[in-house]
């Protein structure tokens, strides 16, 4: 069974495990939590970076930064992750959705100013799945309306518009150090800001401790996880949980495993260990090279991609980072997982891709963000997949849309 996505495992991430539980001084700990800290900041191009429990953590902590309050409305994308949006509701906020153009899957300068109104106070905007969004427009449309811009870089470090990274464009950005995402530290998260005061009040309401040992529980888990996933039970055990019936439960039960080893939400801030910083230190070294070899392997697969899949256009606004391979597919989605399953490769559909947050916050008017849901299709492409498996894959997938009517 070919897994939608696979994550490396490198030795390296173990012994610094090991080593990290050992005793040690704190002093030590946070020196190096600091030199990750403006290693990032000067990757990014921007003054101030803070290290957070998780790129939700960021989130919160630049709304609070902002001052935003309780019926204050945000201009929130139509499709995006949508375990963000009860997370922003609990501060009160009213979340408007801006709908997505159905070729970059991104919420356009239109789309958001249709949603501006009189008590709107922030706009998040998100380069999903590494494909930048007019963040240069937006912000210009932000700015002209006095409304602060936040951009959700979880998907794109390393994407840049005309030379200048993703996440310098608005007052401040957020990135997710998840362990699937393009530098992870088995969690973790990065709060990145050009605004001084901003930085500042960030950092008196981040309660900064330094034992990890959250990171490090996340870390066994995702072992774990990844030597199941590259067994050869994985096939059997894939067939059955992701077939019609138990997807959706199975889904829903990943998730919920997840947000347990996040810890309760209303606990203080996990602290970012030295731990995560080393891991996280390594991954941003070697990000861009990372970034070319699968940018390389994106554009193979959208070349070999039978006639009714259209990848999502990624380079309209600038040059895409990447996160995972997605496309559009011109028939029934389900009838497609079923068929590719049955030939030995995962896909992903629906909110396995991601969520149509308009309809989750009762919105019925983003038509794009419904018929990107509905099409959406998860492609594996991952790192140290070679020629050979790439192939493996394509094959699938056109054996599998030849059924599909
Ligand atoms: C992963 C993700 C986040 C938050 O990251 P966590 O570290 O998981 O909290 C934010 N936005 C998007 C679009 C994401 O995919």
């Amino acid at each position: 069974m070919i897994p939608r996505r696979r994550i490396p495992l490198p030795a390296q991430d173990l012994w610094t495990g090991v080593v990290s539980v050992m005793p040690r001084r704190n002093g030590l700990d946070r020196a190096r939590v600091a030199r990750f800290e403006q290693a990032f900041a000067k990757r990014m191009d921007v003054r101030h970076a803070l290290a957070t429990a998780s790129g939700r953590d960021a989130l919160m902590l630049i709304v609070d930064a902002l001052g935003l309050a309780a019926g204050d409305e945000m201009i929130v994308p139509a499709y995006t992750l949508g375990e963000l949006m009860p997370i922003l509701q609990a501060r009160g906020l009213r979340l408007v959705p801006a709908d997505i153009d159905p070729d970059t899957w991104n919420m356009t300068p239109d789309s958001v100013r249709a949603r501006i109104g009189p008590a709107t106070r922030a706009i998040l905007a998100v380069h999903l799945l590494g494909a930048p969004c007019a963040v240069d427009a937006i912000g210009r449309l932000a700015d002209a309306h006095g409304i602060p811009l936040i951009e959700d870089c979880a998907h794109a470090p390393g994407g840049q518009i005309n030379g200048r990274p993703l996440g310098s464009f608005g007052r401040a950005a957020l990135f997710s150090l998840e362990a699937t995402k393009a530098i992870s530290a088995y969690g973790g998260g990065m709060l990145i800001t050009g605004d001084a005061a901003l930085a500042e009040r960030a950092h008196a309401l981040l309660s900064v401790r330094t034992s990890g040992h959250a990171a490090l529980r996340k870390a066994a888990f995702k072992w774990v996880e990844e030597f199941g996933v590259r067994s050869p039970l994985y096939g059997p055990v894939a067939r059955v949980l992701f077939d019609d019936r138990n997807a959706g439960r199975f889904e829903a039960a990943y998730r919920g495993a997840h947000a347990r080893l996040r810890g309760a939400a209303d606990k203080p801030p996990q602290a970012f260990s030295a731990f995560q910083a080393t891991v996280a230190l390594r991954r941003l070294t070697q990000l861009d090279a990372r970034t070319a070899r699968l940018n390389a392997l994106w554009i193979e697969m959208a070349r070999q991609l039978p006639p009714r899949f259209t990848p999502q256009r990624r380079d309209a606004f600038g040059t895409p980072a990447f996160y995972n391979f997605v496309a559009r597919f011109a028939g029934d989605v389900r009838l497609l997982r079923r068929a590719a399953l049955r030939r030995g490769l995962d896909l992903g559909i629906g909110s396995e891709v991601m969520d149509d947050t308009a309809r989750l916050l009762g919105y019925d008017d983003c038509p794009r963000a419904a018929e990107v849901f509905a099409s959406a299709v998860l492609i594996p492409l991952y790192d140290g997949m070679d020629a050979r498996r790439l192939r493996q894959v394509v094959d699938i997938l056109h054996a599998a849309a030849r059924e599909v009517p």
